[in-house]
């Protein structure tokens, strides 16, 4: 009995341990204990949620359906970004919110024609993305902030129609 009490005290300690944010990085709230303190790149942050959450990688493929060895990629770093729905459902097995993962996530950096079907599955991760609320993204070819934004417009039935918009602010790349 006294044992677990104590072991209870421990654990809570810890958490509240690490608190400085780091330069004010820009943070999804989540929940409260967690904010910032979260480590990037995404393979750091994923190992820390995976610790935090108290899961083995065996229970986080169980959960993610993700092969263990997909996992240890991802937090190798060796896996730099996530489609939408594997983000969705890894966010949801480390319950965060999708773009917790997102913001730390590095997208290649491809031409149009080195892989262009890799090239457009990237480009519809950042349409979804844009539609489903995120507002900054890495740009996919140089990697710095596009600007992000979803214009509204009439399809031929007149009914609304959403489209996503990025620009790049440091090169050419715009997704219209
Ligand atoms: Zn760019």
């Amino acid at each position: 009995m006294i044992d677990e009490k104590v072991k209870k005290q421990d654990k809570s300690a810890e958490k509240s341990k690490e608190n400085s944010p780091r330069g004010g990085a820009r943070m999804v709230p989540l929940c409260n204990s967690l904010q910032g303190e979260l480590d990037k790149p995404l393979s750091a942050r994923v190992a820390q949620l995976r610790q935090l959450r108290n899961l083995t990688l065996s229970e986080l493929s169980e959960r993610t359906n993700f092969p263990i060895s997909r996992l240890e990629d991802i937090e190798t770093g060796l896996e730099t970004w996530l489609s939408a729905t594997d983000r969705q459902m890894l966010a949801r097995a480390l319950a965060v919110d999708p773009p917790v993962l997102q913001e730390v996530e590095v997208k290649p950096r491809l031409e149009p024609s080195d892989d262009p079907v890799r090239y457009q599955a990237i480009l519809d991760d950042i349409t979804t993305s844009i539609l489903t609320g995120a507002r900054e993204l890495s740009c996919p070819q140089c990697g710095n902030t596009m600007r992000c934004r979803i214009q509204e417009g009439l399809d031929i039935d007149e009914q609304p129609i959403y489209f996503a918009k990025a620009f790049c602010q440091k090169c050419p790349f715009t997704l219209k």
